[in-house]
């Protein structure tokens, strides 16, 4: 079984907590990205699963096996990192012909498996090139290549793309997923970038300071954030929050933003449950799920972006600032006034004492 259960780790370095009591459960053949910002744990976290550094407290276990005191070359895992490692003075085909000869598999077996992983990762026509002539994007494939080629039943991946460039990343996502569909191995891959994490992953592990804040779907932690800090750091740009206060009106709740007025009431599943709260609140909405409306926040355009497909225009300043993208043609310029609504679907509700999400029903 390559399920891996990490059961309340944590690292330590010094006084320092790297991790915290951090409890994941990845399921076998599952995707699991581990994503957050830097310094928030990532690699340590990966490193424990690894072998690579024993945890302060906590257990990992592979299916029922537990792995404390078992040595990286035990644990059946390959490891790819940022900085590709292969050796530079060998040909490609030497290079991932390396790790099935050193385990004495016959030369028409260790052929055939270097045939399918070069064709899987485009690597066929360069297979006998050295690999000191190769850009930093083949050679990252090569070190993919050779760490696939032992079919690990636990593949980790730290940061594999990020010295790679953009087009080529966005190959790579691609072939990544491919690769792991084929092979059906648990993956955990280590990333900061939410694209690759989002595009790629069965499920995320977002993660901040050394604690893990929420674990879903791309989808659902995209939908329905645990708290402020995955709805600021999933979406690109991350969800609008406004701070305010929850108030009855004759249309049923609404939450007074000040002097921006008060919003639409909120959906009544969600208003149940924003009336528990004492105190101010957090009105989120997606910058992708608004519309120019008669009715509805009025702010001033203060920037606007045109990337291309869309165009995100910034709306107000300091605390009241908010995004919203619309489509490429939208006619707002700076200096004028926009009334922009949020989709009511898409509303969320933190509560602004804990960041924590209103659960609606
Ligand atoms: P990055 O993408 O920048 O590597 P990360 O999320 O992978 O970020 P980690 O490398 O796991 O973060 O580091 C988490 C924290 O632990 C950081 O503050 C880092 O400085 C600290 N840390 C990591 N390894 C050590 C170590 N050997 N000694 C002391 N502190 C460490």
């Amino acid at each position: 079984m390559s399920a891996i259960h990490l059961k309340n780790l944590t690292k330590s370095f010094g006084d320092f907590a790297a991790l915290k009591t951090m409890d994941l459960e990845i399921a076998d053949g599952e995707f699991m990205a581990l994503l957050g910002p830097s310094g928030c744990g990532k690699s340590t976290t990966m490193n424990m699963i690894a072998g690579m550094e024993e945890p302060t407290s906590g257990k990992i276990l592979f299916g029922e096996r537990d792995m404390a005191g078992v040595p990286m070359g035990r644990r059946g895992v390959g490891f790819v990192f940022q900085n590709y490692a292969i050796f530079t003075h060998m040909t490609v085909r030497q290079n991932l012909a390396y790790g099935p000869r050193m385990r004495g598999a016959a030369k028409a077996e260790i052929d055939s498996r270097v045939g399918a992983i070069a064709e899987m990762l485009q690597l066929s026509p360069l297979l006998d090139r050295k690999a000191d002539r190769l850009s930093v994007n083949i050679l990252q494939r090569v070190a993919i290549g050779r760490s696939a080629i032992m079919e690990p039943a636990i593949f980790l991946l730290d940061e594999p793309l990020s010295n790679v460039d953009a087009a080529f990343r966005a190959v790579m996502r691609t072939e990544l997923k491919q690769l792991q569909r084929q092979f059906r191995q648990t993956m955990v891959y280590v990333t900061h970038d939410q694209l690759e994490a989002m595009t790629m992953a069965d499920r995320i592990a977002v993660m901040d300071h050394g604690v893990l804040q929420q674990v879903g779907t791309p989808l659902e932690v995209y939908n329905n954030p645990a708290n402020v800090f995955v709805a600021r750091f999933i979406g690109a740009p991350g969800m609008n929050l406004l701070k305010g206060r929850p108030a009855e009106s004759d249309r049923g709740l609404v939450v007074d933003l000040g002097p921006l007025g008060v919003t639409p009431p909120l959906p009544d599943e969600l208003a149940s449950a924003v009336r528990a709260v004492r105190g101010d609140v957090l009105y989120g909405f997606r910058p992708e799920q608004v519309v120019l409306a008669e009715r509805g926040l009025s702010m001033p355009v203060s920037f606007v972006e045109r990337i291309g497909a869309r165009t995100i225009v910034h709306l107000g300043e300091g605390a009241s600032a908010v995004k919203a993208v619309f489509e490429n043609d939208v006619e707002l310029s700076v200096g004028h006034a926009a009334v922009v609504a949020p989709l009511a679907f898409s509303v969320r509700v933190f509560d602004a004492a804990t960041g924590l999400a209103v659960k609606a029903g």
